[in-house]
Order: C-alpha cells, then structure tokens, then sequence
C-alpha cells in the first residue's frame, strides 16, 4: 500500500497562486465555476470512456455534480462522480502545471514576463488575461486556508490530498473507499469567504457562471413544505387535518442542463446566447457575431459558432500550430476540443461547438478524426462561418476588419475553395477618398470601359498617394486601391480577379489601361519617335534594368522604375529586406 507523503508544490504552481491571489483578490467567486468546470471535465472524461467500455460505470451509473455548505464548521463541497484521480495522478495534477494544455501553458508564460507590472498596475488587463486562460484549481485557496480533495479512481484506492497552499500531503484515506468513483472536494473556507456557504449566493453563481454545464448541478439545500397531517386526538368518524410547516433537506437542481444548441435559434434570446457565449469561452465581452444553425443532408448537426470582439495578442505567434476553438459533441456527448482540424488556421479565432447525430459515439478519437463526415462537416463549418462574416452589419464591420482583417487575407492565400466567398470580405483603402472599400463597391464604381481594378502597394497611404505609377490614372478620375498592409500585395496576387475583373498592378509592366483605338495609335507614334532615347537609356541603365520603354502611366514625373510582369515590386522587395533584417 502507498504511503501518507509530503510534497512541495513545483515552482511554477507557487507562482501561479501568487499571481492568481494577487490579481484576483477582487474576483474570488470565480473558484466555483473552476471546480465545477474541472468536475464537469471529469465527468465527460468517465462519459466518454463508458462508450467504449461500459464497465468503467460499475461502481456508479450517476453522472452529476453536487455541492454542499456546512455554515457550523465553514465548509463548503464540491463532489462529482467523473473519473476520480489515483494517487499518481493527485501528486501530478494538482502538485504541477506540467500537463496543462500547451496553449495555456504558453499564455501562462507570457503572462509572466509581464506579471510584474501587472500586478502592480492591479490592472484590468491582468484580470482579462486570467480570465482567458482559466486559474483553475488552485483558484480554490482563494477562499480557502486548507483544501482537502478526497478522489477515488477506478484504478486505485481512495487517496486524501491536502494543502494550506504552502506544500501538500498525499494518503491513502484511513475510511477506506467511501465514494463509489469521482472526488469530493472540501474549502476550509476563510473566515472573509463565509458567504460562499449561502445557499442563495451559491445558487447566483452557478446560475451566472455554471448554467450550461451539461450534467445536473445539485445543492444540498433545505425548502420548506407544508403538510396536512392528521389532527391525534380527532374523532374517528370526523378525521381532521392541521397544516404545519415542515424543514425538508433535499437535493435541489440548480441549472437546466438541457443544451442551448438543441434548442430552436427562434427560442433562444439574445441575452441566452451571450451568457452561454461568456460560460463557453471565458471571454468578458459579449461575440461580435454569431451564428446558430441546423444542417442537413449528407450530415446532419447543429453548430454554434462566434466571433470573439478581440482576437487573443498570441494569436499569430502560435498560427499554423492547428488550434482552433470548436468542441466536438457527438449526440450531446462532448467528444473533445482538441481535434483542431474543424476551421482552418485562419478561422481559428472561430469559437463555438458542432454536435453531430451522425458520427459513431462508440469509437476511439482517433478513428472519429479519420471519419469521412468530419470532412464534410468542417466544410459545412467554414462556409457556415463565412456567411456569418459577411452578414456582420456594417457599423461592426469596421471593428471586425481592424481585429481581423489579416486572418481573411491569409485566407484568400490558403483557401483556394472559399477564395472567392472570402474576396467579398476584404476591404481596402482606395484613391476616392478615407473610407476603406469592398471590391464590390469599387467595381459599382468602375468607369464606362474600364476592365481592370487597379491597385498601387506601399508602406503607407501618403507614399502610395505620392507615388508617379497613378499618376495618369488619378487624373483620368479611375480610382486605384491603396495596399498598405504588408501582406495585402501578396493576397491579391493569390486572387485571379473579382466578379470577372482582373487585378492590375499599377507597378507593374504591362499595363492595360483599356484605352481606345485612337490613344492606342499615338501611343505608336510616342514608341517610334522616342526610341534613340529609350536605346541610350538601354546603353547607359543596362546593368541596372531589363528594358526602357515609352509610359502610359505618367502625367507628371519624367521618368519612374516598373517592375516586370513575375518581377517583384518595389513594395515587395522593402518587404522581403525587412523581414530579413
Ligand atoms: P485544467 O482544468 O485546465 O486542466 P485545473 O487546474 O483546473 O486545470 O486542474 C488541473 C488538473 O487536475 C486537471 O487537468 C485534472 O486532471 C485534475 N482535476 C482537477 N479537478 C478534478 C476533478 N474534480 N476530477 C478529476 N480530476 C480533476
Ligand atoms: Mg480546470
């Protein structure tokens, strides 16, 4: 039999609950909702396992979670029936950080190069930061001075782990095995932390921050009944009745655990969505967007899916390392979020979840990742999503593109099938004036003949403004797209053309300004009269050019330096030299 043994906790969790103490000090209820998640967790871990083998609910068919005060002795449970933890997994689990997700784990690392002055400042940002990444367990000594988590596994014995927040004890529990599987959590609640014991403070948190659990959340809570009971010393023949008040102690249900997404998007108010947004995410803002819809035909599910007002700071760091933000459900079973292949890369900032009636429930993950219809629902997911993008209302456009106006442009590049569909989401800068423009408006906009969108690209709008390749154009009154952004250049060299106009880069060579025959003519006659000056140019320039030859382009300046058709502009080549340096 293991013994009773004393541990310290590993460096990185002591930081954690300094930072977690510090910054949160303000916002302690949010322990609950982290015990009640990690239950919850659990409980879809033992779920999920039960559909491949249904022996691991022997000990226990229940699936829910259940929450106790004890306001004498100020204690206050958590229990659950899901996995439990063995031994090893008490001393790893909650002694470490060592297998926290990698993403967490790198927000967490971020977060601690800036916690100094966080933690000074006590800001807003710091709270924000946490809150996205979840504080997790140890967010329970928020509240409390002494944790005891008592967890009884289906693999090992029943273990008490304990802690006062400065080191930890593991052991065999002397009761022997009381619980049938799962854990049981007791807070040694902090004397400032009573109120936690109350049954109505309990009962509002987990309404604002537990309601879309998927399993029942129970309380331990006392109601009171009235009851009809036979009067003793009545008689007989004339029974008669008093009616007294009665203290019944029950488990009360405290959340509708019946999923949001199953319901009719008709029946789901705005203010349902948003909170079920918030519970899902962590986020503290309500979505930008969202979309909740129902697909059928050659898969049938229901997906939900948001946009998020603010795009995480770490996002580009860790693109193309295939995280995305869908959770799998399986006939309202949560099958897991870490198939990572249900948006592309730059959908990843797409929150939400797919349920689907048609995927096998009793199969490994991994040959559910093989599916076909996952294939087929990823693709449904993403033009879902990209119709949500291109419904978002005008006055939160300008929001969105500022927030992700990159991700749709690494799209046009990376998505050859929803090329076209991502093109009516782009939006550029353009020569008519402030406002940014869809190509669908500058197309509206194009001039009688005019079979080319034309754009000039560089650092910034006043170089671009200034710049001699637009010249002739500006004064013929044909507007011209601003690219500033870096990658835009290369976005729409990716796209072909636009409801069948190409693009035409001012910078570049050949340059078809749709003339007429007669502008056509004089341009020979520009060609034969100029040619000893464009061969001396030819003689003195050759090292340094392709070729010299006579301009359509210019109104103004002299003289300007184009790039050939496959060369690279200007712009491209200030790109490519900052990058390396
Ligand atoms: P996270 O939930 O993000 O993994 P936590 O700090 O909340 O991080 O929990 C750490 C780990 O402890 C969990 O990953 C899980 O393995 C274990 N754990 C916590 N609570 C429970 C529980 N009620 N039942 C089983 N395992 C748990
Ligand atoms: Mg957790």
């Amino acid at each position: 039999l293991a013994k009773a043994s004393n541990h310290t906790f590993q460096t990185e969790v002591n930081r954690m609950m300094k930072l977690i103490i510090n910054s949160l000090y303000r916002n302690k209820e949010i322990f609950l909702r982290e015990l009640i998640s990690n239950a919850s967790d659990a409980l879809d871990k033992i779920r999920l396992m039960s559909l491949t083998d249904p022996g691991v609910l022997a000990a226990s068919s229940e699936l829910g979670i259940r929450i106790k005060a004890d306001a004498a002795r100020r204690l206050l449970s958590i229990s659950d029936s899901g996995l439990g933890m063995t031994r090893h997994d008490l001393v790893n689990n909650l002694g470490t950080i060592a297998n926290y997700p990698l993403e967490r784990r790198a927000r967490f690392d971020a977060g601690r190069s800036r916690s100094p002055r966080l933690l000074q400042s006590g800001g807003q940002e710091m709270n924000d930061m946490i809150g996205q990444f979840g504080v997790g367990f140890y967010s329970a000594f928020l509240v409390a001075d002494k944790v005891t988590v008592v967890s009884k596994h289906n693999d090992d014995d029943q273990h008490v782990w304990e802690s006062d927040a400065s080191s930890f004890s593991v052991a065999p529990d002397p009761r022997g095995n009381t619980l049938a599987r799962g854990t049981h959590i007791t807070l040694h609640l902090k004397e400032e932390a009573a109120d936690y014991l109350q049954p109505d403070t309990i009962r509002a948190l987990v309404k604002k921050y537990s309601q879309f659990i998927n399993f029942p959340i129970y309380l331990w809570a006392a109601r009171t009944e009235t009851v009809h009971e036979p009067v003793e010393d009545a008689a007989e023949e004339k029974p008669e009745t008093k009616k007294t008040e009665k203290t019944v102690w029950d488990w009360e249900l405290m959340n509708d655990n019946k999923p949001i997404w199953t319901r009719k998007p008709s029946a789901v108010a705005d203010d349902e969505y948003v909170t079920f947004y918030k519970s899902l995410t962590k986020d503290t803002s309500p979505p930008l967007a969202r979309a909740h819809f129902v697909a059928e035909g050659e898969v049938s599910f229901r997906a939900l899916l948001f946009v998020p007002r603010v795009q995480p700071a770490d996002s580009f760091n860790r693109y193309g390392t295939k995280t995305d933000h869908i959770k799998l459900f399986v006939r309202r079973v949560f099958i897991t979020d870490e198939f990572n292949d249900l948006m592309p890369n730059y959908l990843a900032f797409i929150q939400g979840l797919v349920d689907s009636d048609d995927l096998p429930l009793n199969v490994s993950r991994e040959t559910l990742q093989q599916h076909k219809l996952v294939k087929v629902i990823k693709k449904k997911l993403v033009r879902k999503a990209l119709d949500m993008l291109k419904k978002i209302p005008d006055d939160e456009y300008e929001h969105f593109w500022k927030e992700y106006s990159t991700n749709i442009k690494l799209g046009v590049m990376e998505d050859p099938s929803n090329r076209a569909r991502l093109a009516k989401l782009l939006r550029f800068h353009s020569s008519r004036g402030a406002a940014m423009t869809f190509l669908a408006d500058y197309v509206a906009r194009m001039k009688p003949g005019q079979n080319h969108i034309y754009y000039i690209a560089g650092a910034s709008r006043a170089e671009v403004e200034r710049s001699p390749f637009a010249e002739r154009l500006g004064r013929s009154g044909h507007e011209v797209l601003y690219l500033t952004e870096a990658v835009d250049e290369y976005c729409l060299g990716a796209l072909p053309e636009y409801d069948g106009k190409k693009f035409q880069n001012v910078a570049k060579e050949i340059f078809d300004l749709d003339e007429s025959d007669q502008q056509k003519e004089r341009m020979e006659q520009y060609k034969a009269q100029y040619e000893p000056l464009l061969s001396w140019l030819q003689d003195k320039l050759g090292a340094h050019i392709t070729r010299a030859q006579v301009s359509r382009r210019l109104a103004r300046s002299p003289a300007a330096l184009v790039a050939t058709v496959f060369g690279w502009t200007g712009n491209m080549e200030r790109l490519a030299l900052s990058n390396a340096h």
